[in-house]
Formats: C-alpha cells, structure tokens, sequence
C-alpha cells in the first residue's frame, strides 16, 4: 500500500509498504479522506511539536475516516463495507487519569500522528473496532473527518461549563474556532464574536452563526465597547499575539479557554491585566467520548461541518494541501486529501 512520511521538515516521501495485520478486536480500515490539521503543519514545518520529536520517518494525519475493509474475528459491531468515522486516539484504560475519565491526558495514549505512534496518511490502517464510528447515509467521508475537530472545539465548550447567555470571544476561525462558535451557539450564547485576519474565514464564520466579524486589527478595541468585555474567549489561534489578547477582551472573572498549539512552547499573559480582572485560565487538550455525539449532531443538520471542508487534493497532492494550510491561502479552513 501507498504511505506517505515525513523524512525531515518540509520533505515528504511515498513508500510502498505491506498492508498492515489486524488483530481479533480490529478492522483494517481504507481510508476514505483525511483533514490537514494545524498539528499535522507543525511537524511537516518544524519537525517536531514541543518535545515531541519522531524518531524516524513519521507518518502524520489524524482527521479521517474511511470504509471498512476486513473485520478481526471477534468483531461483532462492524462489517466489510461500513463507512466510519476514526477516533483517533486510543488510551490504557488503566492509569489513574484513565480511571477517572480523562482518557484524553492518558499519559500511554496512543494518537494517530502522534511520535512514535504513526498517523493515517497511508491507504490501510488496521484499528480497535470500538474506535472506529459507523456514520449515517446521509453524511459524507469529509464530515466523518472532521469530526476530530469538531470535537475539540465542542469539548473545549464543554469545559467551559456555559449556562446559556454567555457572552464569547473566539480568536482565530479554522476548523477549531468554526467548531467552537457552533457548539457554543447550541450551548445559548448570547452574543457571538469572532476575529481572524482571514476574510474568507469571517465570511464562513458569519454564515454559521458569528454575530459580529472582526480582523485583527482593532478587535479588542471593538469588543470591548461592543460588550465591554466578554464572558469568555476561546484562543483557537495558536499565535502569541491572540495568547495576549485573551485578557483585554474580557469582564473581570472572565474565563480564558486556550486551545491554540503556538509555534514557540511557551504561552505569554500580561500580568497586570489578568491579575486585577482575576482571570480563569483554562487549557483544553484533545476531545473525549464526543465522536457519536459529534456525528449525531452533523446528521441531524444542528452543525455545518460540509462548510469547514473548503479545499480537496488527491494523496498524491498531499503536499500541496500541507503547503495551502501552511501559508494559510485561498480563505482555506480544511484541506481534505481523497485517499
Ligand atoms: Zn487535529
Ligand atoms: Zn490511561
């Protein structure tokens, strides 16, 4: 089967490699698309995220979904043909995180991409069963991809702990910041306000629910007489300058929810501000237990995942995509690769 890994930044390379084994709780999965993640630009940009370093060459992607292809023996869920969404991170199930249900910070979790375990840009991947979500008719190959990032934003919503009526800031509108302005939306915002330098990104994040747009540029200013600060910001940027802004754009006891991966491992906050509106920080990592629900909701027409799949490449245009979300063009959100 084709695969395709990343030698060093910036080079990617196919290889012919044997279709992977399957074991009795498994099926061996055709991936059907694939969503280039932010995460994924990271190692194909920098090598690396933080000091997650892979040590040979590595295979990234981890938004995807696909066709059942053969089913292990003891496999009763699952049959040859079913189309699925992956969940792509599988944790021990027995640490004390995991006891408690924060399988997401499992310290053993294996996640697609993830040094050393490897991702899904490649033709076959074999998978528990259990993890791997059969999706309605009515929903396409690229939906079930982005279920993944639907789910972080709708967990990151979650943990905001939202009683209806909240007034939110979201900084940067990508997959993350689309899917948390729609989960926050069902959750009863009241007022909706998003700021990404990208006007086709405004554009789409109006059209699933932003009550007011912004570019960078003059935004804080703007929310804060808007609002004179919101309940809430959620940091779906990944840029210092976005980390720094959170504080200005809320009331005092307002609560900063940080999603965003940055490019140098640190976060910054200015003090003063934070420390005399005393501000909540809350960091978000990954989702948990939300794919089903991620998919009912996009079944049922109560969330726009088709409008976050803005860019299609074939596998062998992989690099293209990776160069796309990287400079950020052409107002992309998702750039989806067809297996
Ligand atoms: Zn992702
Ligand atoms: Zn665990």
């Amino acid at each position: 089967m084709k695969v395709l890994r990343l030698h060093k930044p910036l080079d990617f390379r196919f290889h012919d490699e044997p279709v992977p084994e399957y074991g009795s709780d498994e099926v061996l999965v055709k991936i059907g698309s694939t969503g280039v993640c932010a995460s994924d630009v990271h190692y194909y940009r920098h090598g690396k995220i933080g000091e997650q370093v892979p040590k040979e060459p590595h295979i990234l992607g981890h938004e995807s979904s696909g066709v059942v292809a053969a089913v292990g023996a003891d496999v009763k869920t699952l049959k040859v043909g079913d189309r699925v969404a992956l969940e792509p991170s599988k944790s021990c199930g027995h640490c004390e995180m995991c006891k408690q249900g924060y399988i997401n910070i499992c310290p053993n979790v294996q996640f697609f991409g993830t040094p050393p375990f490897q991702g899904t840009l490649r033709e076959y991947i074999a998978w528990r069963a259990d993890l791997c979500i059969p999706i309605p008719d009515n929903m396409t190959l690229d939906e079930a991809a982005i279920v993944e990032p639907l789910a972080v934003g709708m967990y990151a919503v979650q943990l905001a702990e939202m009683k209806g009526g909240e007034s939110v800031t979201i900084l940067g509108s990508g997959a993350i910041g689309l899917s948390v302005l729609q989960a926050a939306k069902l959750e009863g915002a009241s007022k909706l306000i998003v700021v990404d330098p990208v006007p086709e990104r405004r554009a789409i994040a109006k059209k699933l629910g932003a009550d007011i747009v912004l570019d960078s540029a003059g935004s804080t200013q703007h929310i804060i007489d808007e609002t004179g600060g919101t309940d809430l910001v959620f940091e779906c940027a990944g840029s210092p300058d976005a980390v720094r802004q959170t504080a200005y754009v809320l009331r005092p006891k307002g609560k900063i929810m940080i999603i965003g991966i940055p490019d140098e491992d640190s976060y910054c906050f200015d003090a003063s501000v934070s420390r005399r509106r005393e501000l909540t920080v809350q960091f978000v990592r990954r989702s948990r237990n939300l794919v089903e629900k991620c998919i009912e909701l996009i079944s049922e027409g109560k969330i726009d995942a088709a409008s976050m799949a803005t860019h299609v490449f074939s596998f062998d245009e992989t690099e293209d995509a990776f160069k796309l979300a990287m400079e950020k063009r052409d107002g992309v959100v998702r750039a989806m690769i067809h297996m």
